[in-house]
């Protein structure tokens, strides 16, 4: 998401973006409103008034989205987990929460935030709107207002995960049976059920003369089935890989590379002859940084044939490591985390190998070929 999001600031320290497809939609609800929503109910308006009406509603209706993030945002990190960024998008907000919350307590007030301050906000409208009666457009806004938010935090209360009232289930279900990975699984099938039926119910509405409104849903459906498949996908990978350490998958015979080599032959010679994708680089016999495909990248081609390793590589004091004896699940996800492909491990202070995405989905391949934990035993308490 952070890549094609565009930076607007920082609220409590969270950084606020907005993705290319919010622009889409934010057009999308403007015209909706200046062409058809404010025309209908306000005969007499200018049009300039439609249209000023329209941006300055589409505006709010971010900013109350945006609120619903921070309601999440706010109480996550109440419960010490840190929240990176909100990116707002084609279908609202998301909010980039670093971890998992650390109890069924936590994951529900997390979750019951967004949908409650999205409520209040509804309240707060509803109570405003009397006295602005007399001024059409700021009673028009207030309507929609309402209207919207009060659709926000009862869309999100379906009790499918991902949606916040899936959270919730989850939460619920959790503190019931004690075991997270459970009530996960159970509430992402819940979360497919809901969304299938949201695609048929779509597919439905759109045969019933309703084709923009039942696309939209279908849509929406889609969208949420693949977040719940995922999320199932996720807890897979977890208890294949849950009890199995960094060691048992990380390459050890990572042949370092001098220092003074030139960026020219590490291509020529190790990369395509090998097909590795990533190298220690070492000064006289110890490792001292990582050569990836980034750091290659970000030399110009003409300067390939007499840039050394030394100038180009990420210093190994600057790169993410990993401890061999790390769980090999917590390792993935703090690739996932960082962005990366690769994390150098460490045993002690020495560098005692690599672990890349590669590996790791070898290993996985392996424990399956193998037979073991085919039914994700690693069920462990958690
Ligand atoms: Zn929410």
């Amino acid at each position: 998401m952070g890549r094609h999001s565009i930076p607007i600031g920082r609220i409590f320290g969270i950084a606020i973006g907005l993705d290319y497809s919010w622009f889409v939609i934010f057009a999308a609800i403007t015209w909706m409103l200046g062409a058809f929503y404010y025309p209908a109910d306000f005969k007499d308006w200018p049009t300039a008034l439609y249209w000023l009406t329209a941006v300055a509603t589409a505006i709010l209706v971010f900013a109350s989205i945006l609120l619903h993030e921070l309601g999440h945002s706010v109480v996550a990190m109440r419960y010490g987990v840190p929240v990176r960024s909100i990116t707002l998008y084609l279908f609202g907000g998301v909010s980039q929460i670093d971890a998992e919350p650390p109890s069924a307590i936590a994951e529900f007030f997390v979750a019951i935030a967004g949908p409650l301050v999205s409520l209040f906000i509804a309240i707060a409208f509803y109570a405003v709107r009397p006295l602005v009666s007399s001024v059409e457009p700021l009673s028009g806004l207030a309507g929609y207002l309402i209207y919207i938010n009060l659709g926000v935090a009862l869309f999100n209360l379906i009790p499918g995960y991902p949606l916040d009232g899936g959270r919730v289930f989850r939460a619920i279900v959790w503190s019931i049976t004690g075991d997270m990975r459970r009530a996960t699984q159970v509430a992402a099938n819940v979360g497919r059920f809901f969304a299938l039926a949201m695609i048929f119910g779509g597919v439905w509405e759109m045969f019933e003369g309703n084709p923009g409104g039942g696309l939209w849903l279908a849509f929406i459906g889609w969208f949420l089935d693949i977040a719940a498949t995922a999320q199932l996908h996720q807890l897979t990978y977890q208890g294949l890989l849950t009890g199995h350490k960094v060691a048992q998958a990380m390459t050890t015979d990572t042949d370092t590379i001098p220092e003074d080599l030139t960026i020219q032959s590490l291509v020529d010679e190790h990369i395509f002859r090998s097909g590795r994708r990533s190298f220690l680089v070492e000064r006289q016999g110890a490792p001292v940084g990582l050569m990836t495909l980034q750091q290659i990248r970000d030399v110009p081609r003409s300067e390939w044939s007499t840039t050394r390793l030394a100038q180009a590589m990420l210093p190994l004091e600057q790169s993410i490591s990993v401890t061999a004896d790390s769980e090999l699940w917590a390792a993935l996800q703090k690739m996932d985390r960082k962005g990366v492909n690769q994390l150098p491990v460490t045993r002690g202070d020495g560098v005692v190998g690599m672990l890349t995405r590669e590996d790791i989905i070898t290993f996985l391949a392996t424990l399956q070929e193998l037979g073991i934990g085919r039914h994700g035993d690693g069920s462990r308490p958690s």
